[in-house]
């Protein structure tokens, strides 16, 4: 019995000493998020998706935010079109770069930056947009990172001048990659309600809101289904840019001017680090995302001026 009650007093003493020597390195991480998705939802007015009274668009969204936070007054303060929209979630960067998919971002993306400080392969990023033109956000024109630590990329009909794809192909797409790949860091981007905004169709333009909604619901179920996911996955939503408001040029038809239509868009996320039930009135903006992915996923977007929106957390 003695024998017994000195061990357990030497392993008690060892177990404090230890515990107080190593409290440094045993504190748990400062996140608990492992995997983020990014769905860009290409060009909604946020007067069409939260800002609707009764978001009756976004009923999956909103249904969410129970459990999510969103911002009231997010904003890309750069040039309104959807590469550079992109371009500015991607790398935190608001960047000049010609909307048609014949040139790179001058500065490195969140992909090449978590690849790189991370030393993973190309696999646990990827890239699935509807757009085939996006896949430029793969590369960038920095001399030290170009061609670089790439993501997987999975754009249009395959690759870049592809030409466009439906957003049903793009959803199909995600889930596949998901269950096979198993990726930490995804952008995603739907070409609705953009489409058929740009054909002047309203109803279509509705009906584009409702379904890239039902997508991103169907996107946060299967990562709550997927144990490489569940409970450590951050899923965020936001848009490229919005559209005219109707009082500008022709209205929701067009988009790429600074007017409060063009430049208000929505920040949506999910996941165990983000505060439930949470509507953010501060100020943040496009370039804030890469900031923020970064301080969740343990890297530093070093060439974005971006704020990591700590607001947001719990
Ligand atoms: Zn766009
Ligand atoms: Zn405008």
């Amino acid at each position: 019995m003695k024998a017994i009650h000195k061990a357990a007093l030497l392993s008690t003493i060892v177990l404090l000493m230890g515990g107080i020597s190593c409290i440094p390195s045993s504190t748990p991480p400062k996140y608990i998020t492992e995997r983020v998705v990014i769905i860009v939802v290409d060009g909604p007015r946020f007067t069409e998706t939260w800002d609707e009274p009764d978001r009756y668009y976004i009923p999956i969204r909103n249904g969410l935010l129970k459990q999510g936070v969103m911002c009231q007054n997010f904003y890309n303060e750069g040039v309104t079109y959807t590469n550079n929209g992109h371009a500015a979630i991607s790398t935190g960067v608001y960047d000049n770069l010609n909307n048609w998919g014949s040139s790179y971002p001058a500065n490195p993306s969140i992909f090449q930056y978590y690849l790189k400080q991370k030393g993973l392969p190309a696999s646990k990023c990827q890239l699935i947009t509807s757009k085939d033109k996006l896949s430029i956000l793969a590369d960038c024109n920095d001399a030290n990172w170009a061609g670089k630590y790439m993501p997987e990329t999975d754009c249009g009909n395959g690759g870049a001048h592809s030409g466009y794809r439906n957003d049903a192909v793009t959803y199909a797409h995600i889930i596949q990659t998901l269950s096979k790949k198993h990726p930490n860091l995804v952008l995603v981007n739907f070409i609705e309600p953009d489409g058929s905004g740009h054909n002047n169709d309203w109803q279509g333009y509705i009906n584009g809101i409702r379904k890239t909604d039902e997508y991103i619901g169907n996107v946060w179920k299967y990562l709550q289904q997927d144990t490489y996911y569940k409970g450590k996955t951050t899923l965020m939503v936001s848009n490229d840019h919005g559209r005219h408001l109707d009082s500008v040029f022709d209205g929701f038809i067009s988009h790429g001017c600074t007017c409060e239509g063009c430049r208000r868009i929505e920040f949506f996320a999910i996941g165990p680090d983000f505060k439930e039930n949470y509507t953010s009135t501060k100020n943040a903006e496009q370039t804030d995302i890469a900031a923020t992915v970064g301080e969740i996923l343990g890297f530093k977007a070093t060439h974005s001026n971006g704020r990591v929106m700590k607001e947001l957390f719990k």
